[in-house]
């Protein structure tokens, strides 16, 4: 088992040939990179991945629900499950709150997810590289690393996050981003819902209080270029929140926060000279435009991404044309919809406030969200699967 909680850039060496030649680098190591590894490993490629974090997953920068209706094969939950969650309670404004019964998910502990999930890439054969960033991403597929690596793989998956540099490389940037902060409050009650609350005080996103045990994270999202409101709107969303007895009034713990893609999925392959690109997770833009839920895309792009790049290298030349075939049926639908709601307030907010009416009808927990015809409505699965 590799000690992905321990940095391990000393385990390079430049002498190191195979890794320098490996068949495929994967960028990042969220949980779209670990999974493309592990897909890809588990085939018999020789993977090598590059993290620039020293410990998988430190710090946190996630709000750690996922849906039921998330499943990875062979994986188990424990010690990585901290709660079950059965309903969700939006808030619109100050009006009564609105209880969604179907709305069921788990509060999993994001930190063992990630690890566990690059303890399966390394078992299933990938060689890992902690502390390690990727410096430059060169247009003949070469890439150096910050160690001063220069490692020529045949094929590159980006699952470097919403400012993915391989991204960038291939001319595929996430433009539109929430920014988001979070931190960690006591719980007064124990709780199974997640609460959502919508306003015009939160210009393209929301806030949210998840519950996990004792605790709960409690957070906001604001479009990126109003992230200067974050601290004292969650300020004042804790002191509402510990005023009518739900958290503690006592400082919080455990501050975080980061971005989140929310401009739609973008297209996932290129290439640099000979090297095929793949982006998967965040690079590739695949967080829900309204709930910013990423970490079940994350999974299933970068599986889809490894098993693609397996499938090339073994002699399947339209593999990679696939994966981004497989990306459009599995999210494009619910995103289009997502995208659509999103628009309709943002139109909004140039001008005047977002209404109440107008917040409630942009949020997925809303029967009003569903009932645009424009948008399909084979996409509802899709998105209650992703849903945060
Ligand atoms: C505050 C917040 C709350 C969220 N809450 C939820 C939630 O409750 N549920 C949900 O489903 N989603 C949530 N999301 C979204 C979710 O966290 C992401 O969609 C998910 O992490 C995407 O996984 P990823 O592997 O694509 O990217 P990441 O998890 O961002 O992993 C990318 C990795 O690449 C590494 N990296 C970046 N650049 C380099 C480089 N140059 N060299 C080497 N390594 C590099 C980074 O260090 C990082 O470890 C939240 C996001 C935020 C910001």
């Amino acid at each position: 088992m590799v000690p992905v909680g321990a940095p391990a850039a000393a385990r390079f060496s430049p002498e190191a040939q195979p890794e320098q030649r490996p068949e495929l680098l994967v960028v990042g190591l969220g949980p779209a990179g670990a999974s493309a590894a592990a897909a890809a490993a588990s085939k018999g490629c020789r993977v090598l991945a590059v993290e620039r974090r020293g410990c998988v997953g430190e710090p946190v920068q996630c709000a750690e629900f996922v849906s039921s209706a998330f499943s990875i094969e062979g994986f188990s939950w424990e010690g990585i499950a901290t709660q079950r969650i059965v309903r969700m309670v939006t808030a619109v404004q100050a009006a009564q709150s609105r209880v969604s019964e179907d709305f069921r998910g788990r509060m999993i502990c994001r930190s063992a997810f990630d690890q566990a999930l690059a303890r399966r890439a390394a078992a299933d054969g990938a060689r890992i590289l902690l502390g390690v960033a990727v410096r430059e991403v060169h247009a003949d597929g070469g890439v150096r690393l910050s160690n001063g690596a220069l490692i020529r793989p045949r094929a590159l998956v980006g699952a470097d996050g919403p400012r993915s540099r391989v991204g960038a490389v291939i001319g595929r940037s996430n433009l539109q981003l929430v920014a988001a902060r979070q931190f960690t409050v006591g719980l007064l009650h124990p709780y199974e819902a997640t609460d959502i609350f919508l306003s015009p005080a939160y210009p393209g996103g929301y806030a949210w209080l998840f519950p996990k045990g004792s605790a709960a994270n409690l957070g906001v999202g604001v479009e990126f270029h109003l992230r200067d409101r974050l601290k004292p709107l969650l300020r004042d969303l804790h002191t509402r929140l510990a005023a009518d007895a739900r958290v503690q009034a006592s400082p919080p713990s455990s501050m975080t926060g980061g971005l989140i893609p929310v401009g739609g999925r973008l297209r996932a392959i290129g290439a640099l000279g000979a090297v095929p690109v793949l982006l998967a997770g965040d690079a590739a833009g695949l967080t829900h435009p309204v709930t910013g839920a990423g970490i079940e895309a994350a999974v299933y792009s970068g599986t889809l991404a490894g098993n693609a790049v397996a499938s090339w290298l073994a002699g399947h030349g339209n593999a990679l044309h696939e994966y981004e075939s497989d990306l459009s049926d599995l999210y494009d639908p619910a995103y289009r919809r997502a995208l659509l709601r999103r628009r309709e307030l943002r139109g909004g907010l140039g001008r005047e406030a977002a209404t109440a009416e107008a917040l409630w009808r942009g949020w997925i927990a809303s029967p009003e969200y569903w009932s645009d015809a424009a948008a399909g409505t084979a996409d509802r699965c899709q998105v209650r699967a992703g849903a945060a």
